[in-house]
């Protein structure tokens, strides 16, 4: 576990047992208490300033709104009050989107997350990471027919008679990972060409069909930088949605030391001590996000040194 991750920890009870009941779902959105997470073309509503809060709106107010749009999906409770989240996309093609209120604005999560309470920063990933399948999911994969929405927005179903596969929300797994040589009290960080200059980071890659987490972190390692590694040791997890994936965290240890690097995957991948880490501020380099996961795990490394 890390403290500290971003997009976790939403304290929204999710209610699974309320998914089923859709004719209860729709009385639920109908309670002068429900609330709605509006999103429009993938950005969630916040209201803006120096400090930026999520905007969860009156439901009741928005029932027209709600009518008209691609897709309302339910996330869960928040205390007593339902929460709902609503893709109003159709509502508006202007710049900036439909205008819900003084001060607020549709903006990007990715780089409004980290300024958010955590708690609300959590219940916005939970919006966008299920809205975005739905606008990626509206055909079956089978037969090509059209897919609907059931359980509250938690699964589609083909509509084609005698195919109705059913589809669930997608989440892609990714490892991120921090390869230690204990003899030398060294760690493998590298750079990614699309990085800002002088960021360095933990090695990261999605976890393919047929293989464990741990297979998936000691492959990535090898291709990426030549460097043999075993004892992957899982340390925690982030949720990620940009667009749908979940970041499992390792630890793993290196049994071989002279680097190949991957030209295509790495601008740069070097053995660093904790003192040089300590020291990237003087030579003109920097670690990810304090809210990052690849930035705990280093930390985590620093702070055992
Ligand atoms: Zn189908």
């Amino acid at each position: 576990m890390f403290e500290n991750i971003i997009y976790a920890g939403s304290g929204i009870g999710r209610a699974a047992h309320l998914r089923r009941d859709a004719a209860g779902l729709a009385k639920l959105a109908g309670e002068s208490k429900a609330l709605l997470a509006p999103m429009w073309k993938g950005s969630n509503l916040v209201l803006t300033g120096p400090e930026p809060r999520a905007v969860l709106l009156p439901a009741a107010g928005l029932r027209e709104a709600m009518a008209a749009s691609a897709e309302t999906v339910f996330l869960g409770l928040k205390g007593k009050a339902p929460v709902f989240a609503s893709d109003l996309t159709p509502l508006s093609d202007d710049e900036g989107g439909p205008s819900l209120g003084p001060g607020t604005a549709f903006v990007n999560l990715r780089e409004m997350g980290p300024l958010l309470p955590p708690a609300e920063a959590a219940l916005l990933a939970q919006a966008k990471g299920l809205l975005h399948w739905h606008r990626t999911a509206r055909f079956c994969g089978q037969c090509g027919a059209p897919t609907i929405s059931e359980q509250g927005g938690h699964q589609r179903r083909c509509a084609k008679s005698g195919c109705e596969t059913v589809v669930f929300p997608r989440t892609d797994p990714a490892v991120i990972m921090l390869v230690i040589d204990e003899n030398r009290g060294r760690a493998l960080l590298g750079r990614a060409p699309r990085f800002p200059a002088g960021m360095y980071a933990t090695l990261a890659g999605f976890v393919e069909p047929g293989e464990t987490l741990e297979e998936a972190v000691i492959r990535e390692v090898h291709e990426e930088t030549g460097i043999t590694a075993d004892r992957a040791i899982y340390v925690g997890s982030q949720p990620w949605p940009f667009p749908a994936s979940l970041m499992l965290a390792f630890f793993a240890r290196a049994r071989s030391f002279d680097i190949v690097r991957d030209a295509h995957e790495l601008e740069d991948v070097r053995w660093f001590t904790r003192q040089e880490v300590l020291d990237f501020e003087s030579q003109g380099m920097f670690l990810p996000r304090s809210d990052s996961i690849a930035y705990q795990l280093i930390k985590r490394w620093l702070d055992e040194g």
